[in-house]
């Protein structure tokens, strides 16, 4: 499959890709790693005037410790950096564990923590050729009307298939978001919005820079699990990130967010406060489980049959709890 014509921006610095932001907003993709857009592109599911390469941005590259205040981590850094750094491994683990799931290893070196946040929402009628498409009928998330899981209803259901966001939401991590006219910052928890088609609060001229990871949320146990088809190379069908902090033997806090079950990554709501003051146990850790499942509300948007994937949150959820308690 060819991709379509496009013409290449290369800007060295953040103000100079936020002035080509600027100008032709809507009309440009960006590109990070690419390991994402370029397939998608080749689908013909953009075809962007302009391809913004922001790659070549040092200053939003490399982890960086500040002193009390946890930990920055640039949108550009790639995934194999965050698998194995040290500092990661040791103070939020659980970010490193999902990392390290993510593709492959080839595609964990081109692709980015930004990138992972930013993913597109991806559904078996839409991560599909043009020619597919177009033969099977398009839908309300490009060029069409309808929706083949839902029909009948006005929204797409296209899941949310990235692994590190949820370890990101355990970890209560905000987002740095730069734009022509500054810098905001805000959680990652709001940064989702539930809709398979508009995902994320970004507007076409702003470009996430930075990921920050307090340090409330540093030195918990964490544990991520994740169904995919084949083990070495695959987007989650179902994910789990649990972190977890244990004083005298029993649960001090805890939180627990699932993936690719829903349109958005989402943090189990009353899932901290079920653990809070008590020992883990088999039927604890079960309650943990049941109530993620819940919270899961998977399409046939996947391979696999929802029945299958809500099930499995709710076992891995409970075998990570189990295993954050324990590890
Ligand atoms: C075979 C295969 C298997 C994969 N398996 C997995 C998997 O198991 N788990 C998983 O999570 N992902 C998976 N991916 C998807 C992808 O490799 C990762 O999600 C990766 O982290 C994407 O990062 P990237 O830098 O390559 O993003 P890109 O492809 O460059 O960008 C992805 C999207 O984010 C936008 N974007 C990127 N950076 C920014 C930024 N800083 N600000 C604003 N917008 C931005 C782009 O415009 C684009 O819309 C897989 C991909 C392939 C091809
Ligand atoms: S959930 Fe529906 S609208 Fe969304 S991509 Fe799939 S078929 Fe299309």
């Amino acid at each position: 499959m060819s991709l379509p014509q496009f013409k290449l921006l290369r800007p060295r610095a953040l103000g100079e890709a936020l002035e080509h932001l600027a100008k032709h907003d809507s009309n440009a993709r960006v590109l990070a790693g690419g390991t994402d857009l370029i397939p998608s592109m080749r689908q013909k599911l953009f075809k962007p005037q302009y391809v913004l390469d922001i790659r070549h941005i040092a200053e939003l590259k490399g982890i960086r410790e500040q002193q009390g205040s946890g930990v920055e981590i640039g949108a550009l850094t790639s995934l194999t950096t965050i698998e194995h750094s040290a500092l990661l491994r040791r103070r939020y683990p659980v970010l490193t564990e999902a990392a390290a799931t993510v593709a492959s290893p080839l595609l964990r070196n081109m692709g980015t923590i930004g990138g992972n946040i930013c993913l597109d929402t991806r559904c078996l009628w839409y991560n599909q050729s043009l020619t597919w498409r177009k033969a099977c009928g398009f839908c309300i998330k490009k060029d069409g009307d309808l929706c083949h899981v839902a029909p009948g209803g006005t929204k797409c259901w296209a899941a949310f298939s990235g692994d590190t966001p949820p370890a990101l939401l355990c970890l209560n991590a905000e987002i740095e978001i730069a734009s022509p006219s500054g810098l905001r910052r805000l959680p990652l928890r709001d940064f989702y919005t539930g809709d398979g088609l508009a995902y994320r609060r970004l507007q076409p001229n702003e470009l996430v820079t930075r990921v920050f990871l307090p340090e409330s949320s540093a030195d918990y146990r964490g544990v991520y699990r994740k169904l995919r088809v084949r083990g070495s190379i695959d987007y989650p069908l179902a994910g789990v990130a649990v972190v977890l902090k244990r004083s005298n033997g029993n649960v001090a806090d805890a939180r627990v967010a699932i993936t690719a079950v829903n349109p958005a990554p989402l943090l189990i709501k009353g899932a901290g406060e079920l653990l809070a003051g008590k020992t883990v146990d088999e039927a604890l850790a079960q309650a943990v489980g049941d109530l993620a499942a819940k919270s899961a509300k998977p399409l046939t948007t996947s391979a696999l049959t929802p029945e299958y994937r809500k099930e499995m949150i709710r076992l891995f959820t409970k075998r990570a709890v189990l295993a954050a308690a324990n590890n």
